[in-house]
């Protein structure tokens, strides 16, 4: 008897939990309700909600791009190079006359603010900063902090864990470093003549016996196993895709995609294979429908490794009409993609309608990427395909692209999604799950994570509907 009472009492404090539980969510979805509804919304205390939720994953972050410049300033100094003041390039020297130190560039207030206008996109908008257009601003960050991100990947990678924890993000799926390549004359010639399965078969061949190419791959497992150690723990996990570099030759873009499939295959930490660079660029168009059949092709050799390719990350008049019809399609259709990173051009793309459906259909989702596409393309608003995206249906994840060089972070990503599409609380949090639910983390690892994110949202919306009870007392 005395059993049963006590199940009977388990039971109804269940039952209450329970209750609680969905009461704090009634709250919850309330106020954020609250903080969209009038004609502005709340933005302070968005991003206090914003900062305070769970954030799943972040699933579209660049490495080198997630620093922040003061990061690569004192990597500066660590190894004794200096910033040349008139070119703002990294010097392999110590500092002497107008080559500075890092904490030296910090300390000169004109000099730093002239430095993180060519190293990010910091005061672009602001009246009297540099105004080169907004897509090579960006694109050239890259080539000043190059020199630095590599080779301190083990602090690069520790500083965006506890940047990650502060804004209550439990995972991030960075696109981390070149994979090696390997250039030969013979395939580019080849490729430019028409690309073959045979051509492709045979430079797989040749890369097989390439002692350099296959000591490549085994420096940079070992070299990331290096610099990750110690990131995994039970708040936080992050794993790790390898890239191509879309611009480069046939052979360059290939054999990179070759060690990219072959490492993910190799190390559990590999998770994908992506695919960057500037998409407007005259080789970048030119060769992408082949690129496309490169992964096709590559593929078939290797069906579990999972692709996240950046596509459609064009607006109109970046490049002829007809370059804007198909690189969703092909990404998709032709090499298998599983996410689209960016996705600008679909309302463009021939079949956009069709597209949509086929993403839905078969889960594919896209990351989605405000401040990026706001900055490099000027797309924004209601002028974001994010607008079709939620209109049919398709899968979509809410990411930061580049961090560092649009010095944002990711809850400031959803405040702007929040604030331009008014969105209610359910389709955030939605978003928030999407971000495990669509990363290529293995089975466990996602409901791992997944049972995590429940309990971080139980105390997440018991904080907002307790100090909600507050605000309204006073
Ligand atoms: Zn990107």
């Amino acid at each position: 008897m005395q059993k049963k009472i006590a199940t009977l009492m388990v039971g109804l404090a269940l039952a209450g939990g329970l209750a609680h539980a969905a009461s704090n969510e009634d709250a919850t979805q309330r106020y954020f309700a609250g903080l969209l509804a009038g004609a502005e919304p709340k933005r302070a205390e968005l991003t206090l909600f914003m900062t305070m939720m769970p954030k799943g994953g972040d699933l579209h972050h660049h490495y080198s791009g997630a620093l922040y410049a003061e990061q690569y300033l004192e990597w500066v100094d660590k190894q004794n190079y200096c910033v040349d003041k008139a070119s703002y390039q990294i010097v392999h020297h110590v500092p002497s006359g107008s080559c500075l130190s890092g904490a030296a560039v910090m300390l000169d207030n004109t000099t730093l603010t002239a430095l993180l206008q060519r190293w990010s996109d910091k005061d672009f908008h602001n009246h009297g900063a540099l105004q080169s257009p907004p897509d090579r601003q960006f694109f050239d960050t890259f080539a000043y902090f190059n020199d630095v991100a590599a080779t301190n990947a083990h602090d690069g990678l520790a500083r965006l864990k506890q940047r990650a924890i502060q804004e209550n993000l439990g995972y991030i799926e960075t696109i981390y470093q070149l994979s090696p390549m390997q250039p030969d004359d013979g395939f580019d010639q080849q490729a430019r003549a028409g690309l073959s399965d045979a051509a492709m078969e045979a430079f797989m061949a040749k890369l097989d016996q390439d002692a350099g190419f296959k000591q490549g791959i085994a420096s940079y497992i070992g070299d990331l196993k290096a610099a990750s150690a110690g990131i995994d723990d039970a708040q936080f996990s992050m794993r790790y895709q390898g890239f191509v570099l879309r611009f480069l030759s046939p052979s360059l873009v290939f054999s990179s995609m070759v060690s990219s499939f072959e490492m993910a295959m190799q190390s559990p930490q590999i998770v994908g294979v992506n695919i960057v660079g500037q998409e407007s660029v005259a080789v970048s168009m030119q060769d992408y429908a082949m690129q496309m059949r490169m992964f096709k092709f590559l593929k078939t050799k290797y069906p579990q490794v999972n692709l996240a390719l950046h596509a459609g990350e064009l607006a109109l008049g970046t490049v002829p009409p007809e370059g804007l019809t198909f690189h969703i399609r092909d990404a998709i259709d032709v090499a298998g993609a599983k996410r689209i990173g960016h996705g600008i051009d679909i309302a463009h793309e021939t079949g956009a309608l069709a597209i949509m459906k086929e993403m839905r259909d078969k889960d594919i989702a896209v990351e989605i990427n405000l401040t990026s596409n706001a900055f490099i393309l000027g797309i924004e608003g209601q002028n974001h395909p994010v607008t079709l995206y939620r209109k049919y249906g398709v899968p979509f994840v809410i990411a930061t692209d580049d961090a560092g060089v649009s010095r944002n972070n990711l809850s400031e990503e959803y405040v702007l999604f929040a604030s331009r599409y008014k969105p209610d609380y359910a389709e955030v949090k939605k978003l928030s799950y999407n971000s495990v639910k669509y990363s290529f983390l293995s089975k466990d690892d996602k409901q791992r994570m997944l049972k995590s994110l429940d309990v971080k949202f139980a105390t997440f919306e018991a904080e907002i509907a307790k100090s909600n009870v507050v605000t309204l007392k006073h």
